[in-house]
């Protein structure tokens, strides 16, 4: 049995002449925090579908605490790794309680629905207020924090989230910031979160994957990426996002 959570092992993706993922090799532990961080078109949802078998690579792998993830029923991976799509991918034609249960009752689980409230209540949500609501009768950073319920209610090992902070006004985006950082703090749970902002990537995560045009450029702690950058790209990140020591 593998130690890691996570591991992408020289995985290479291409669309037609675009290589999206040029030989990424990187991994995560159990309870860790890797953040995704690069540009536009960088390759980060990419790699993070690979992660969840949603994009088949060209070549490499994918293990899931050791295992390969082709070896997994979709049913199967789906349960073991939540998922918060780029734009949040609640239906809009279900009502709250009911986006949330998405995964339980794949699972046919008999207790979807209690499952639903537990992870609204997770992400601070009041079901009695939220539950029936329309995703559309949500604000911005209530409708993120579905979409994270609904990652969660299945009690996931690993919970992939797409630059889940990316669309909100700064005062919203601080508050999921650290509504995260104590749902980190309580579930513990593995995560990779994709942001193309290196500042919030430090506040949130214990390790950092410099991504560019499909590469790797480091992957380190912040302050392993502040104190020896391994390219001039990153210390122009740095400095770009005014992150120091
Ligand atoms: P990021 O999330 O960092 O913005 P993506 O992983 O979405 O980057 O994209 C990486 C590269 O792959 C980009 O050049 C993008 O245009 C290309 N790409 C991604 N998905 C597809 C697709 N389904 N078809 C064709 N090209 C794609
Ligand atoms: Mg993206």
């Amino acid at each position: 049995m593998s130690a890691l959570a996570l591991e992408a092992i020289e995985v290479t993706k291409r669309y037609g002449d675009v290589v999206a993922l040029d030989g990424v090799s990187v991994s995560v532990a159990p309870g860790e925090c890797l953040a995704l961080v690069g540009e536009s078109g960088s390759g980060k949802t990419t790699l993070l579908r690979c992660f969840n078998a949603m994009v088949e690579p060209d070549a490499g792998r994918i293990l899931l605490r050791g295992r390969d993830a082709r070896a997994l029923e979709p049913v199967a991976l789906r349960r073991r790794i939540g998922y918060v799509p780029q734009e949040g991918g609640l239906m809009p034609h279900w009502r709250v309680r009911r986006n949330v249960e998405l995964v339980p009752r794949l699972q046919h689980s008999a207790r979807a629905g209690e499952q639903a409230l537990d992870a609204l209540r997770l992400v601070g949500l009041d079901p009695a207020t939220f539950q029936e609501r329309w995703p559309r009768e949500l604000s911005g950073g209530q409708r993120q924090r579905v979409a994270i319920a609904r990652a969660l209610a299945a009690q996931p090992e690993v919970v992939l989230l797409d630059e889940p902070f990316g669309a909100l006004d700064a005062i919203t985006r601080t508050e999921l910031q650290d509504a995260f950082r104590e749902l980190q703090r309580r579930i513990g749970i593995t995560t990779v979160l994709v942001t193309h902002d290196l500042h919030e990537a430090t506040v949130l995560a214990h390790r950092i994957a410099v991504m560019r045009v499909g590469r790797l450029e480091q992957v380190a702690e912040a302050e392993g990426l502040v104190r020896e950058p391994a390219t001039e790209y990153v210390r122009r990140l740095l400095a770009r996002s005014r992150v120091s020591a």
